[in-house]
């Protein structure tokens, strides 16, 4: 991954001298010297990556940029209709804040010699305060653009270029610069059903969740499947290898223990492009821990749908279930019950799936359980005299709600203020040919963590960034 990160003050405020906050970026970057935990990007996306992803400090430039002015217009060439004009009083007028990046992007070049386009993220710091305080901009901890903002190659970059902006008050929670790196990806939030907190970021498990645990993890399965760092599944079920009533046997390893370490179902009534995928996890530090320390070892099985498609790849996934050992899970919308049997450090999650033909047990000598509650024709309370319930008594059953179902979660967000949301932007209309240059500003990613309800950001179409080749990082 190449990156591009340019802080840049605003008048009036006191900065450490520029030599300084440059290197308290690189910092952040590379050694998490003064970080909260000493942690640092470039070891974040190593854990993360699987060790695919290596950021190298050869492909990272720092720059300490001067103060984008009040109002200006970006020079040419350049994508807009309007002649390029900004302000910096505003982060929704004239498409400003796309276009703070293209104004840098000039001084960079004229200034240093740098090409913007050799890298694939460019992330702009703003000044602390700014987003909390300028018109339109809705106090957001970091935004980016839902994909590339341009498709520019250049011989040290054959992927393009998206944009980050970062909030100074939020420099150091490398998990928001994570976050919205990923948004560059086509990575869409991760969610629970039905939000929470009127937002969309909700899915505890993820980066792109980002709530509780204890403020820094890795992606869920669906968003490492997407990205293409845990691209096979260890097992694929469908329809064929779900019998009704007679539950498939899988094993699951840890999801950090390896790159193929997720089961991915499809059918059982499922709506044509959804991915259940079912993974286990557990607090693994010093960057996967979605859960409080008071549940270190503890393993989970969770559950987790993506609708995307290669066509159409920025879409949420929906956090819909999580259980511990010996306990059931069973989605209401489909046909789908899962029990996760038991746990063994070396060979992982014994689980079982089932796919329902019935809400009850109809045969009682058929040697099916057709409702699958994982108890068999005479096991199963439906087949004794007198009883009704589907339930073994001490049988915990989790009905797919998206809801978390650990009583740990603790509230804990270092997140700050409550951003709104997505700025819509009016597309820049066609301009006269001119010479290869910055394509049209995309749409950006809903800022992190807005309050407001409010819809998300509209899929993306066209062009599946199919995620960072892996290791693009190397170059
Ligand atoms: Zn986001």
């Amino acid at each position: 991954m190449r990156s591009s990160l340019i802080p840049h003050p605003l008048p009036g405020t006191t900065c450490p001298p520029p030599a300084s906050r440059v290197q308290r970026v690189l910092d952040l970057v590379f050694t998490g010297k003064w970080t909260w935990r000493n942690r640092w990007l470039a070891a974040y996306f190593d854990f993360c990556s699987y060790g695919q992803v290596e950021i190298l400090p050869s492909n990272v430039k720092v720059l300490s940029a001067p103060e984008v002015p009040c109002s200006g217009t970006i020079p040419n060439p350049q994508p807009y209709n309007d002649g390029g004009v900004f302000t910096s009083s505003s982060c929704e007028r004239y498409d400003s804040m796309t276009k703070w990046h293209y104004w840098l992007d000039a001084w960079a070049i004229k200034t240093y010699g740098v090409n913007a386009s050799d890298y694939h993220h460019r992330v702009m710091i703003l000044p602390s305060g700014f987003s909390g305080t300028v018109a339109g901009c809705g106090g957001f901890a970091g935004r980016a653009t839902a994909g590339r903002v341009s498709l520019i190659r250049t011989p040290v970059n054959n992927w393009g270029s998206g944009h980050v902006w970062w909030s100074g008050n939020n420099v150091g929670d490398l998990e928001i610069l994570f976050h919205e790196i990923a948004h560059n990806y086509a990575m869409a939030h991760a969610n629970v059903v039905g939000g929470c907190n009127t937002n969309d970021q909700c899915d505890h498990t993820c980066i792109m969740g980002g709530t509780g645990g204890q403020g820094i993890r890795c992606f869920n399965a669906p968003h490492n499947w997407q990205v293409g760092w845990a691209s096979k599944p260890v097992r694929e079920l469908g329809d064929s290898d779900l019998p009704y009533g007679n539950p498939t046997a899988v094993r699951i390893p840890a999801q950090m223990n390896g790159l193929n370490t997720s089961v991915l179902v499809k059918g059982g009534g499922m709506p044509t492009n959804r991915k259940l995928f079912l993974s286990v996890r557990l607090n693994v530090y010093s960057y996967d821990l979605p859960w409080q320390f008071w549940d270190d070892n503890v393993p989970f099985l969770l559950m987790h749908t993506y609708d995307g498609t290669d066509g159409n790849p920025y879409s949420t996934t929906v956090f819909v279930g999580e259980i511990r050992v010996g306990t059931i899970w069973r989605d209401n919308k489909s046909n789908i019950s899962v029990r996760f049997d038991s746990w063994s450090k070396d060979s992982g999650a014994a689980v079982r799936i089932c796919r329902r033909s019935s809400g009850e047990e109809r045969e009682c000598a058929d040697g099916l359980d057709e409702d699958c509650n994982f108890l068999t024709d005479i096991e199963d309370l439906n087949c004794r005299a007198g009883a009704s319930s589907e339930t073994k008594a001490g049988e915990a059953v989790v009905v797919g709600s998206g809801r978390p179902t650990s009583p740990s979660r603790g509230p804990v967000s270092r997140r700050t203020p409550p951003p709104r949301p997505l700025l819509k932007q009016s597309p820049p209309s066609p301009r006269p040919p001119s010479p290869p240059s910055p394509r049209p500003p995309r749409k950006l990613a809903p800022p992190r963590k807005p309050s407001p309800p409010r819809k998300p950001s509209p899929p993306r179409k066209p062009s599946p960034p199919r995620p960072p080749p892996r290791g693009l990082g190397r170059r």
